[in-house]
């Protein structure tokens, strides 16, 4: 790969090619807000084209019965990637603002070493279980269960961390040997241009296993959710976003996996290390400019504690102040685009008009003259029923209420329609029991971190359906057939 990080191709039945039309669209760096070079705006016929061979590959390839070569080529994906870390880090730093200390966990170094714990999973992988003979209806007969490939997967991405999006579904999903069509966020095409260019030049993967279009129009992807050659939509994204999918591929009956949003709360229990609760609440919310669907955004603390709390939030967000996300020391870089800023600022007047008050923040960073910053904000004082409060805001916004008891926490942290995470800090049992009662997928007790390759992440309630990563998020990519012979 050169060091030039513009990227105009797309990688379509094994060639890296440009649109259909010739048409580009810019790819603008949102700390700066320069235009960093364009990506390919492809036409709907690159979009089929992308289809038709994913289809073709899974049907008429091996690759859907070649464990040993689906292997070696997530490993070869795994070298090359890494092989390139200091490219691909300055262009995700460049086209998605993330700070550069983040690119070094979530953002890029983990998912890439994620590859090889699927690689290591697929390898050992129970593919047929022999469940012995036995006398169904009388009859006496030997089962077997075979775990086979869905098909051909869509993976349609979000633009905050792409990397780790994009290769939490394009690993298992070729792990189990499907083939795939991945349409990524307008905003962020190169991350996905640059997984085509290093797949085509560095690794065996056949041609039309894995197809990656880009676009500048949000619903550009919307027929890989109608279309008959596609057998399962692996979408993260907005839950609005996430309803549509799921219900135009209905039509076809097709699979459907869903990550969607958040709004998790941060509970804090009386008995809590109050000062290391409250800054790892504010640091949570900062990292990435509160970019994370994870991320925990409600911080819900012990009434008697809460003047103290709001004290210790609001000196670690003015000590995180919204930074240059190449400044090793940044946490909470910009956000991706003027039209999300917007979002998020008037989500920020909405809580001044719901009667909240802003503790710290609330406004546009004065040392920045350019580049789509927002300050670390605080909200204090809006009821429950605040639409601040229970929606997603995708920003730098920390929102802090008062419980009266874990039984009050509970019910505060569980009055949401998502259920992404969650964090608990207390004694130790008694963290773990309010744990065991949050309504959400994943849950850290006093800073205990779930993130890893083997960890499936989901959501419970309107947050999505199935497991991504873990040995769960590859079984969503498998189908299970059930064999028997007369014994
Ligand atoms: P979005 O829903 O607007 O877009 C997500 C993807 O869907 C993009 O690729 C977009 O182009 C595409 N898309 C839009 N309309 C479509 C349609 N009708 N049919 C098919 N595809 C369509 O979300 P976003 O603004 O890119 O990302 C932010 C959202 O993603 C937040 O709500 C966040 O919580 C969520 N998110 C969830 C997770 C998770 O794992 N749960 C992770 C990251 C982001």
């Amino acid at each position: 790969m050169s060091s030039d990080m513009s990227e105009e191709r797309m990688l379509i039945d094994g060639a890296l090619v440009r649109s259909s039309t010739g048409a580009t669209y810019p790819s603008v760096n949102p700390a700066t807000e320069e235009t960093l070079g364009v990506a390919a705006d492809a036409a709907p016929a690159d979009l089929d084209r992308a289809m038709a061979a994913a289809r073709r590959a899974f049907d008429e390839s091996s690759w859907s019965t070649d464990v040993a070569l689906r292997v070696r080529c997530l490993r070869q994906l795994q070298q090359a990637m890494t092989a390139h870390a200091d490219e691909l880090r300055a262009m995700t730093i460049a086209e998605t603002g993330s700070p550069l200390f983040f690119t070094r966990s979530a953002a890029l170094d983990e998912p890439v070493a994620s590859l090889g714990w699927v690689a290591d999973l697929a390898e050992g992988y129970e593919w047929t279980s022999d469940l012995g003979t036995a006398k169904p209806l009388g009859m006496p007969a030997h089962r077997w269960v075979r775990r086979e490939p869905t098909g051909v997967v869509a993976a349609i991405t979000p633009w905050n961390v792409p990397h780790q999006i994009n290769l939490a579904k394009l690993g298992p999903a070729l792990a189990a040997g499907n083939t795939v069509v991945l349409k990524p966020a307008p905003d962020t095409p190169w991350c996905a241009t640059a997984l085509g260019r290093l797949i085509a030049e560095e690794t065996d993967i056949p041609a039309g296993v894995v197809n990656i279009v880009t676009s500048s129009v949000a619903d550009f992807g919307a027929p890989l959710a109608t279309d008959g050659r596609v057998d399962q939509v692996s979408f993260t994204g907005s839950t609005d976003t996430g309803r549509k999918v799921m219900a135009a591929a209905a039509g076809t009956v097709k699979r459907v996996f869903l990550e969607l949003g958040g709004k998790s709360a941060f509970v804090v229990l009386d008995d809590a290390d109050l000062s290391a609760a409250c800054a790892t609440a504010a640091f949570m919310v900062c990292t990435h400019a509160g970019q994370g669907c994870a991320i925990t955004t409600r911080l819900v603390v012990s009434r008697p504690l809460f003047d103290e709390a709001v004290d210790l939030t609001a000196s670690t967000l003015q000590g995180l102040a919204a930074g240059d996300p190449l400044d090793p020391g940044t946490v909470c870089g910009p956000l991706i685009s003027e039209r999300q800023r917007s979002r998020v600022e008037s989500y920020i007047r909405l809580a001044r008009e719901e009667g909240g008050s802003i503790v710290i923040g609330g406004g546009r960073p004065v040392d920045k003259k350019k580049g789509f910053f927002v300050e670390p904000t605080l909200v204090v004082g809006l009821k429950s029923d605040s639409r601040v409060v229970r929606e997603e805001i995708f920003g730098p916004v920390l929102v802090m209420s008062a419980h009266d008891g874990d039984d009050d926490a509970v019910r505060i942290a569980n009055d949401s329609p998502y259920g992404l995470s969650g964090s608990v800090w207390g004694e130790r049992d008694r963290a773990m029991a309010v744990a065991g009662r949050l309504r959400t997928g994943t849950v850290g007790i006093n800073g205990g971190v779930w993130y890893s390759p083997d960890i499936p992440f989901g959501g419970y309630k309107q947050s999505g359906l199935g497991r991504e990563m873990g040995v769960a998020g590859f079984e969503e990519y498998l189908e299970t057939k059930s064999i028997a012979e007369p014994a």
